[in-house]
């Protein structure tokens, strides 16, 4: 346990992205801010990398060959260990309900290219820092929460009271 794993304005990012610029781009801004920024150009490792990385935030592309960035964006939300991990999309084709799309898939964020460096800046400090996301923003993720709670804690009423908390 370091000090300030979460409040210091150090963070894990994940960066999927198959364009050079974009990538040298994004990692530049994030190390600016303090961050520690690791870029996939291919999306086929993106989820081993998140595995091993353990990134705080992933900024992906949406248009990504190999596995896109929408089902990039479902298979981390299916992934027992990153499902919570909060998803920046960005993207330069943005057609009509191409935002739903993304965010249905479990996206949190949504960035249209070429990005505005403020935007991009703020959008990350906002996913760190949850207090400041809305709160319908996270409502999905609370509820698979509370349904595993349930089911580990359960009524049991004729129990005799063993609080155990395993975390
Ligand atoms: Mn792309």
């Amino acid at each position: 346990m370091g000090k300030g794993d979460w409040g210091s304005s150090l963070a894990k990012i994940l960066i999927v992205e198959d364009n050079a610029l974009n990538i040298k781009l994004f990692c530049d801004l994030l190390a600016a801010h303090g961050h520690e920024p690791q870029a996939v150009t291919d999306s086929r490792f993106a989820l081993d990398a998140a595995r091993s990385f353990r990134p705080e935030l992933v900024i992906t592309d949406i248009q990504l060959p190999h596995v896109s960035g929408l089902e990039l964006i479902r298979l981390l939300r299916k992934d027992k260990e990153l499902g919570k991990v909060p998803i920046m999309a960005v993207t330069a084709y943005a057609a009509q309900g191409d935002e739903e799309r993304i965010r249905g898939a479990g996206a949190q964020s949504y960035v249209s290219k070429p990005i505005s460096v403020v935007k991009f800046v703020a959008t990350v400090e906002e996913l760190l820092a949850p207090k400041l996301v809305p709160a319908g923003a996270v409502d999905e993720f609370d509820d698979a929460e509370s349904l595993a709670n349930d089911e580990n804690e359960g009524p049991g009423p004729g129990e005799t009271g063993g609080d155990e908390d395993s975390g």
